[in-house]
Order: structure tokens, then sequence, then C-alpha cells
């Protein structure tokens, strides 16, 4: 089905995006998985491109967009590569970075966003605690005012970009009787006395982004490092969440879309009983099920993207955006699999690869249950 979504301009950008990938990421993927990791020339190249600055003012070295469907094409040009790319680029670009913007003192946006545009300022958002990631107003983390210093003590876990941030949004305790109007934002220096990283966690996929803890003890950040009103972070974090989960919806379909791509080729080429695996009737029908679903799934996404680059997308709209296609992408490339016989469980094929990363979906940007019980909430239920 023909998208209506993005004219010429999106076009020009996604060209110029595709080049970037071709040349600057493509060609080292394979050691990017083994290093765990992207390294920081990757960055530097987007942002020397104007890239990462999308949702950055001129003023401040971006390129201020202000229209997400630019951001649309980055995620899905950067999906069909892998699952752990995007989500690294969309937690620095679409995730963090505007906090800063939306939120930042003048001072704040003048001191890191230049930088955060040209990739030497790498960003992460730590929210997750290892007692519990659903329960935001749970956190344990606390910062404690000690003359015109706040004192951070406590630890996050499972941070994107945990290991290769230099600036950590953090989500803090400021008022323990509080609740969830006792939480504050903090942008944390990782050359900050006081923090430190453990080992990048070994995940079940997505080798190639950096995944870590992180600690804060002792740790010293003046009035300058908050981000936001002090006591008002969960309400900050709700207001942010839905672009979160927009983005995270945008690259689960592109992902599993380019699979589904991939698959019907190789169903074409492959060949049992003296005939291609895609011409028996069973398999015909599976991919005519699941090349469906795939564009059902795009086509509500992409009324949502619509809807956020008017300002009006709602928390529950990304909340089910989100659940159903990370539940589409993991039933999609499980037939994927399939399709595949036992090349599909061999790594070396993008098609296991792709099943194994997309299994943390339903569990990230708030859990697929969570998400679930947001839309039933506001079923009056
Ligand atoms: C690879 C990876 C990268 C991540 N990146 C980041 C990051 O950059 N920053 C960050 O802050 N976090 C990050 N996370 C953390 C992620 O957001 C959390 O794992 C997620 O929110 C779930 O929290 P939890 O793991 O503590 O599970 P829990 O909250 O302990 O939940 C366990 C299970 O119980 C279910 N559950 C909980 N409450 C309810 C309820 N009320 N009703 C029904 N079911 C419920 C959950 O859905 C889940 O199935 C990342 C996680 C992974 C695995």
């Amino acid at each position: 089905m023909k998208r209506d979504l993005f004219d010429q301009n999106h076009d020009a950008f996604r060209a110029t995006v595709r080049e970037f990938v071709e040349r600057s990421v493509l060609p080292q993927v394979e050691q990017h998985a083994a290093d765990k990791q992207i390294p920081r020339e990757v960055w530097l190249e987007a942002g020397k491109q104007g890239l990462l600055g999308l949702e950055i003012p001129e003023a401040y070295g971006g390129s201020g967009a202000g229209d997400f469907r630019f951001n649309a094409v980055v995620s899905e040009e950067l999906a069909k590569v892998n699952a752990a790319i995007v989500s690294c680029w969309g937690i620095h670009s679409d995730v963090t970075a505007p906090y800063i913007v939306e939120l930042g003192t003048e001072e704040q946006k003048q001191r890191w966003l230049p930088s955060v545009a040209s990739g030497e300022t790498w960003l992460a958002i730590g929210m997750t605690e290892a007692s519990g990631g659903s329960d935001l107003a749970a956190i344990k983390t606390t910062a404690v005012r000690d003359g015109d210093e706040w004192v951070i003590n406590g630890s996050k876990t499972f941070i994107t970009n945990g290991y290769s941030a230099d600036l950590v949004l953090t989500a803090v305790r400021t008022s323990p009787e509080k609740k969830a109007r006792g939480i504050t934002l903090f942008a944390i220096p990782t050359d900050a006395p006081g923090f430190s990283r453990g080992r990048k966690l070994d995940k079940a996929g997505q080798e190639e982004s950096d995944t870590a803890e992180l600690f804060f003890e002792n740790l010293r950040l003046g009035d300058d490092h908050v981000i936001g009103e002090v006591d008002h972070g969960f309400i900050h974090m709700m207001q942010k969440l839905p672009q979160e989960r927009l983005g995270s919806a945008i690259s689960n379909v592109a992902h599993a879309k380019q699979i589904l791509l991939e698959t019907i080729a190789y169903t074409k080429e492959r060949h049992a009983f003296g005939a291609a695996i895609g011409s028996f009737q069973h398999n015909k029908f599976l991919l005519a099920d699941l090349v469906t679903r795939i564009e059902v799934a795009e086509a509500f996404i992409d009324k949502c993207i619509r809807a956020h680059t008017r300002g009006e997308l709602s928390a529950v709209d990304a909340a089910k955006a989100k659940w159903w296609s990370s539940q589409t992408q993991n039933d999609v490339l499980d037939h994927c699999v399939q399709l595949h016989g036992g090349y599909g469980f061999m790594n070396e094929y993008r098609v296991a690869r792709a099943w194994r990363d997309a299994r943390v979906t339903k569990i990230w940007a708030g859990s697929n249950e969570i998400m679930k019980e947001l839309i039933g909430r506001d079923l009056g239920l």
C-alpha cells in the first residue's frame, strides 16, 4: 500500500540518511556486535551531516526540523540495519535531547546542545533501577540537599548508551515522602567524581548496543544540573514518554518489515519438493497474512506520526502503537525464522539475530502490560 505520510523533502532527506548508512554504518556492523558498542566516529559523522540534531533548534547547532516525520525517516532507515543502532540513536536524539531542549535553562542549552547535535556529547536516560522499572514512582536513587549542592547516591540499570554516554539524564528522588511528586531530573556528567559504571551487560540480543549499570556515590551537583522543576521529574517524564513510545513503534514496524521483505525473497529462492517454498499454499497464505499485518500496523503508526507532528498524539494512542507494533514485530519475525528452516536459527543469518533483537521491544519503553494498563485506565476500568 502506498504511504502518503512523506513528501519530497522527506524523500530527499531519506536519500541522505541512506547514503550515511551505506558509507558509515554498514561496513562495520559485524565489528559493532563484537565490540558490544557502536563507535563514537559513527555518531560524529552523523553529527557532521546534521542528522543528530533534528530536535535541536538552529541557534544551538541543530536543524530544528520541528517535523517528526524527519525523525521517522531516520528511525526507519536505521531499523533496516538492526534494532540496536536505531535504539542507541533514538535514546540520544529523540528521547533524551528533547528534555534539555524543552526544559533546560538558556545556560544549559548553550552548554550542552551544540555538542549533543555534533555527537561529541552522547546521551543516555536513566530511569530504571534494579528494584524495578515499571513502577517509576518508586525509584530509590536519592539527591539530598547540602548547602548549595545536591548529593546523589544510588544506581540505575539496563541503561542504553550507558557505557558510552557523556551525560545521563537521571531520575532521582528529592522528596522521600512525596512518591511520584518527589522526583527530579538531573543531567549527570559521566566524568563527575562519584560516577561509575559496571560492565557492558550481556544481553540476549542487540549485541551492538552498550547497555550498562550506573552507580552514583556521593556525587555532588549544583542546581545548574537540574533539568526542569525540582520534584516535577515524574510529570516531565510522563509528558515525554509518548514520543519515546512512538519512536519505538516506528522502529518495530520498520525492522520487521525489512526482515519480512528479505524472507519473501528467500522463499522464492529456496526450493523443496521441486518448488520454491513460498509457492506452497500454506506459506503463500502466511506471507499474505504477515504483509497485511505489517501494513495495517504501519498505517496506524503513520496516523500517530501525523498526530505527533501536529502536537496532538495522546499518551494512550502512543501506548497502543508501542504494544501493538512490538507484538506484531515479534509475531512476524517468529514466522520469518520458521520460513528459513534451520538457517533461521543460525546467528549468521540476519533473521535469527533480528528475532532475538526484537524480543526486548515488548519489555522496554514501558512494558506491553503497562501499555495495556494505561489503555485500560482510559476506558474507565
Ligand atoms: C536492553 C534494555 C535496554 C533498556 N534501556 C533502558 C534505558 O535506556 N533507560 C531506562 O531507564 N531503562 C531502560 N531499560 C529498562 C526497561 O525500561 C525496563 O526493563 C522495563 O521498564 C521493565 O522494568 P523491569 O525490568 O524492572 O520489570 P518489572 O517492572 O519488574 O516488571 C516485571 C514484569 O511484571 C510486569 N508488571 C509490572 N507491573 C505490572 C502491572 N501493574 N500490571 C501488569 N504487569 C506488570 C511487567 O510488565 C513485566 O512483565 C532497558 C531494558 C532493557 C532490557
